[in-house]
């Protein structure tokens, strides 16, 4: 019985410390594996083999698994990188850590801190000088809805 006790209570425990590091933990059963290489475990999609590379519509950007929303379509450029990229972000949507390879910046969603890519800075790419270079599988894109682009124009 006290086998059982203790059990359950290193069960909870290991729970609830994974829920601290792990925000997005209840999400995870509905992302593809290939999702949580990414967006989880860090990893990196093929170059040029993301769906919004060459995506230039007008729309809003969003986390993947938390859907706050990260990065508008004016901030994107064709960088020829072989992915998505931004100079800017929306502000405070993404936080900036140092790589574990001790050279890049990994960027993440703030909010979450599901994994989006790495920001490369001084590249002089744009005026902004900044280059988010982001995983598509990483985000969704929503685009802005033609009336509401019309009704703004007025
Ligand atoms: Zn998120």
């Amino acid at each position: 019985m006290q086998k059982i006790f203790l059990f359950l209570l290193v069960t909870c425990i290991t729970f609830l410390t994974a829920q601290d590091f792990k925000p997005w933990k209840p999400q995870i059963d509905k992302l593809s594996s290939f999702e949580k290489h990414v967006l989880i475990d860090k990893g990196t999609e093929r170059a040029f083999s993301g769906k919004y590379v060459h995506t230039t519509k007008e729309g809003v950007y969003r986390c993947k698994v938390c859907g706050a929303a990260l990065y508008k379509s004016s901030d994107k450029f064709d960088s020829h990188c072989g992915w998505s990229s931004f100079d800017d972000a929306i502000p405070s949507a993404i936080k900036e850590i140092p790589d574990a390879d001790g050279r890049r910046i990994e960027i993440t969603c703030a909010n979450c801190g599901a994994h989006m890519g790495h920001v490369f800075k001084g590249e002089g790419l744009t005026t902004k000088n900044t280059r988010h270079c982001v995983n598509s599988i990483s985000i969704t894109f929503e685009e802005k809805h033609k009336k509401l682009m019309e009704s703004e124009k007025k």
